[in-house]
């Protein structure tokens, strides 16, 4: 059981040193709902010194400002579904400012800083961790992780269902790419998730997680954990690309590079796309280096086998995308993304098109272009598992059983009138006998509006 927090020390939002009086100003606040815990980004003109003080009875905790002043409003910040239910503030001595937080429950603050980067000015992040009760009444934070893991690894008599972890890239206050229309890469990455999630629940022997499952930050090394978590047989991340050049255009799928990047543009996306922790902000608890299972995740470079097959997959993935969507590249582009790092999970990132050009953007935009996206990977998926299953799934037992389940190989025909046999024979490329032999014709006798299974040429 974790302590229950409570800090009496001023912490420096930077360097440790103390700045002159000057008053920082808060010019305003956030907020972002994860499935366990709240988080609010105040953001600031200057770095402060600040404190939290965990209280009961009521619940809440109050948050004190050193040198600093409100300028920005609280009142229209977003509280449903937070534990947070009303915010108020005052002076505090002559120069300081108190912000109480008035709670419906317990929870567990966790607070970082962020200096200012080309994006944001410093912020001061406060994560409330929901706190949940254990059936004994003491509380755990760790108790949901233990439930989901208990969950995961129950034995389905060896027919387990094939785990694909869907990320969703940025999120939170990382909104990835701006592109056409201020259209934002965070919401697309989510949109076209949710699609691919879907598409694979669907499939008979397969089961999807969404890695995020909503508008708030999970940092770069935290994905492959909850992939992890979730004994996923493949991680595949969907970004959506940008450049200056505003005809640039198309998808690409990259895989993990541990020898330098196979070309400069990819070396810059890896860069920019690792730097996502400084914009979405990443917290003290949210990666432990000293936790051992996430040390055993994350890639040993000796490890690598897991990149080949990243590397097949990502072909099985390009091949399928390549009727449905413009491909920028036919290859499986390489380069040192931090989120693909897995020793053990093959793993993809798939950047969907080009947030910044019209066409592409309005495709991203567009929710049957992204369902028929999701499905060209949904199609590669099982293309690629179906033929090389991991031990111990339905598929892989199927496989073994030669029970694979049939795909449709058919196309529905209805008859227009006066369409022939040979008509639609021509028009789908496949011979007259096929149709006769498919559909038990007598004759070549056909009536209008009559429904005939045309089997894939
Ligand atoms: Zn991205």
């Amino acid at each position: 059981m974790k302590a229950f927090y409570l800090a009496l020390l001023w912490i420096c939002a930077f360097g440790g040193s103390i700045q002159p009086a000057m008053a920082a100003k808060v010019l305003g606040v956030r907020s972002y709902r994860a499935p366990d815990y709240t988080r609010l980004v105040f953001d600031l003109d200057a770095p402060l010194q600040y404190q939290l003080e965990n209280r009961f009875d009521p619940h809440r905790l109050v948050i004190s400002l050193k040198q600093a002043t409100l300028v920005g409003k609280l009142d229209k910040l977003s509280l449903t579904g937070t534990p947070i239910t009303a915010i108020n503030s005052k002076k505090a001595g002559e120069h300081d400012l108190q912000l109480e937080l008035a709670l419906n429950g317990q929870v567990e603050p966790r607070s970082f800083t962020l200096a200012k980067n080309e994006q944001y000015s410093d912020r001061l992040v406060i994560d409330l961790y929901d706190v949940v009760l254990k059936p004994n009444g003491t509380a755990d934070t760790d108790y949901i992780d233990s439930i989901t893991a208990i969950t995961n690894s129950i034995d389905k008599g060896g027919k387990r269902d094939i785990v694909v972890a869907v990320s969703a890239g940025h999120g939170g206050d990382d909104p990835g790419a701006i592109g056409f229309k201020r259209l934002q890469e965070k919401q697309v990455t989510m949109a076209i998730s949710r699609e691919v999630a879907a598409l694979i629940d669907k499939q008979p022997g397969y089961s999807a997680v969404l890695v995020r499952d909503g508008d708030y930050y999970i940092g770069l090394r935290q994905h492959m954990k909850i992939a992890h978590d979730h004994h996923a047989d493949l991680f595949i991340e969907i970004h959506a690309d940008a450049a200056d050049n505003k005809s640039a255009r198309g998808a690409t799928v990259y895989a993990l590079s541990t020898r330098g990047a196979t070309n400069e543009q990819a070396r810059r996306l890896a860069d920019k796309e690792n730097s996502a922790d400084l914009i979405g902000g990443v917290g003290s608890g949210s990666y432990d280096s000293n936790d051992p299972v996430l040390a055993s995740v994350l890639l040993d470079l000796s490890m690598n086998a897991s990149v080949g097959t990243s590397l097949e997959i990502g072909h099985t993935l390009t091949k399928s995308l390549d009727p449905v969507a413009r491909l920028h590249s036919r290859n499986v582009e390489q380069a040192a993304f931090v989120v693909l790092k897995s020793a053990d999970i093959p793993s993809l990132l798939v950047e969907s098109g080009y947030i910044t050009n019209p066409e592409d953007a309005q495709n991203l935009d567009s929710p049957a272009w992204r369902k028929q996206f999701a499905g060209a990977l949904v199609d590669g998926i099982t293309h690629w598992f179906g033929n090389s299953p991991p031990h111990g799934t339905l598929i892989a037992w199927q496989k073994d059983h030669d029970k694979a389940p049939a795909k449709p190989v058919f196309k529905q025909h209805k008859i227009a009138h006066g369409e022939t046999l040979s008509d639609i024979a021509s028009t789908y490329s496949v011979s007259l006998e096929v149709i006769r032999t498919a559909n038990q014709l007598k004759s070549d006798n056909i009536k209008t509006g009559q429904v005939l299974k045309i089997p894939a040429s």
